[in-house]
């Protein structure tokens, strides 16, 4: 890819009428703004009539994703809208970011890096708050359903971990165990469903298990226990029975409003991803030397950042000492309330999210908007410290035969117990001491 070179992408949605903005309009303001940028060349990428909440994929998209993948770029669009609509499509964009550079120029809106921890934040509000509206619009409650919800009964059909009377369905419930409890670690979906397809566990409709089906029992109202009577929006007292306790169900959803942690994407390696260069902060990624040498380095910064290349088998064999000998200490952090953690997390999020829509329409210019957005971010930030002791002392809880176990066969696991006891890793010795872990 030529760096004189933007990717714009375009798409039109056929059921959103009030932001329709014509492909040809689209175009013209694309091709502006990326002339204005001093691009000279521009490779269009065009998916038309795609709703972007279907089944169906876009082809234009998935184009664009190959595109970034092999090269630095800078994708240039009508409105981040056009990008991504759900979150997993945003996560599927900053995955790529591990390997390559991408900045997003929106004609609607500014420019977001995405390589940079604010222009992530940001674009996961918003995708987030596009998604709950639209998960909102779709919601059609069968009139019996509303009735067996009066009733604080389960809804009609089989539920995974249940049986029809609402007792547990002894296996499934184990698995869904299972999954909270590594979730709760801090192993992704994705990774929890690896695990499972792996250990032969079938899926609830048959199969192999994926990130959304793992995720999707994650948010259920069974699990948390909960029901609404739609036309009035009240709780009702649920009646089948609970399969984890209230602290849990309280830390799950708060896991799943945090951002998720960069360390949690999906890696080869031990350490990719987790370690942080210790000149510019950003996370290192793993590679091989041209002779045959395992490193991390910090690729991203382009050759001009001064930071250390380190040896991959070196650092892996250094941190996995270190984790296991803090496992073994059997300290105890201290873990603040979750309820209280989760209300407080929940009102940042919900102003992040209309601040980032009153600055997505134009109401509130950007510093007006970084003004109103710093002190939410940093409660985001001591939220997440605090999300962050409840894995620690979750993976500080497990039996000692259970973790060589799992430390020996799986990976994800390893990066997750490596993330929860050893936080923000810089490739200097990470044999000190725990005190400062445990704040
Ligand atoms: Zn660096």
């Amino acid at each position: 890819m030529q760096p004189d070179t933007a990717l714009i992408y375009l798409r039109i949605s056929a059921n959103r009428t009030s932001e329709h903005a014509s492909i040809q309009q689209q175009r013209d303001d694309c091709t502006a703004l990326a002339a204005r940028l001093g691009y000279i060349r521009t490779v269009e990428f065009v998916d038309e009539a795609v709703s972007a909440y279907g089944e169906r994929t876009r082809p234009g998209y998935q184009q664009l994703l190959q595109r970034i993948a092999v090269a630095p770029a800078t994708v240039v669009v009508w409105h981040l809208d056009r990008l991504y609509r759900r979150p997993n499509e945003l996560e599927q964009l900053l995955d790529l970011l591990d390997t390559s550079q991408v900045r997003i120029e929106a004609v609607q809106g500014g420019s977001f890096d995405l390589n940079r921890h604010e222009g992530r934040l940001f674009a996961r509000q918003l995708v987030a708050f596009a998604n709950y509206e639209s998960a909102h619009r779709g919601a059609r409650v069968a009139r019996a359903q509303q009735q067996r919800a009066g009733r604080g009964l389960l809804h009609g059909g089989s539920h995974y971990g249940y049986q029809h009377n609402g007792a547990l369905e002894p296996f499934q419930a184990g698995i869904v165990r299972q999954i909270v409890d590594d979730y709760l670690i801090g192993l992704s979906p994705t990774a929890i469903a690896h695990e499972l397809t792996r250990d032969g566990v079938p899926a609830p409709r048959g199969g192999k298990w994926n990130g959304t089906t793992v995720s999707e029992i994650l948010t259920s109202d069974r699990l948390h226990h909960r029901r609404f009577h739609r036309p009035t929006a009240n709780l009702i007292v649920a009646i089948w029975d609970q399969l984890i306790s209230d602290d849990e169900s309280t830390l799950v959803q708060l896991g799943l409003l945090l951002p998720p942690r960069d360390a949690s994407r999906s890696s080869t390696t031990l350490l990719g991803g987790i370690l942080r260069c210790r000149g510019c902060g950003r996370r290192l990624v793993a590679g091989v030397t041209r002779f045959g040498r395992r490193i991390y380095s910090c690729r991203t910064a382009l050759a001009r950042c001064p930071g250390p290349t380190l040896d991959a088998c070196q650092m892996d064999e250094q941190i996995t000492i270190a984790a296991v000998e803090q496992f073994s200490h059997a300290w105890r952090p201290h873990v603040p309330p979750p309820e209280e953690l989760l209300q407080t997390i929940r009102t940042a999020r919900e102003d992040l999210a209309s601040f980032a829509i009153s600055f997505g329409a134009g109401r509130l210019d950007h510093n007006g908007y970084l003004t109103m957005r710093d002190p939410l971010d940093r409660v985001l930030t001591v939220g997440g410290i605090g999300f962050a002791a409840h894995r620690q002392a979750r993976v500080l809880r497990l039996a000692t035969a259970e973790f060589h176990h799992r430390w020996a066969t799986s990976l994800p696991f390893r990066r997750a117990v490596i993330c929860a006891l050893l936080p923000d890793l810089d490739g200097t010795s990470p044999l000190e001491p725990r005190a400062d872990l445990s704040g």
